[in-house]
């Protein structure tokens, strides 16, 4: 039977019920972020385009979450996409993941911290090479860590005995 076409139908729905390593209320989260993160990271708002100062940064760093401060994203992912959002065709390892957003009357990829559930932007399909990927980032989602080293990849911490 046509697995991709159930899948569609279906929508795998992922209920966002899901447990985050770090979690905390939405009063904890509005205590620790500005009005503009936590719109971004715990409203899925998205910020103005070419609002951000990291739009334009082409530093060599670390993208961390704005929300628990997982490095996401490498600065040598990065790249000028022209529509006034920062973008890179790659996250770190295991650092975010998907979910379909049919909200707008599209249905668009939602891209989210894989440590806290922050939202962060989108994932299209039209980016450069390698990946073909654009993840297009609201820049209040990230924090800039300049001159920071990515982790190695698959260099992760060993997980937490006991
Ligand atoms: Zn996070």
């Amino acid at each position: 039977m046509a697995e991709g076409l159930l899948g569609r139908i279906g929508g795998r729905g992922h209920v966002p019920t899901k447990d985050f390593a770090v979690a905390m209320s939405d009063q904890e989260w509005q205590r620790k972020l500005s009005p503009a993160q936590y719109r971004v990271l715990r409203e899925h708002g998205t910020e103005r385009a070419a609002s951000s100062p990291l739009d334009k940064e082409y530093g060599d760093g670390v993208y961390h979450c704005a929300g628990c401060g997982q490095p996401l994203f490498a600065s040598s992912a990065k790249f000028n996409s022209g529509t006034g959002w920062p973008s890179f065709w790659a996250p770190l390892d295991q650092a975010v993941e998907t979910q379909t957003d049919r909200s707008f009357f599209m249905t668009r990829t939602e891209v989210h911290c894989s440590r806290c559930g922050g939202h962060l932007g989108h994932v299209f399909d039209d980016g450069p090479q390698p990946t073909g990927l654009r993840y297009c980032m609201n820049g209040a989602a990230l924090d800039f860590r300049r001159q920071e080293k990515p982790p190695e990849p698959g260099g992760a911490e060993p997980a937490a005995a006991g």
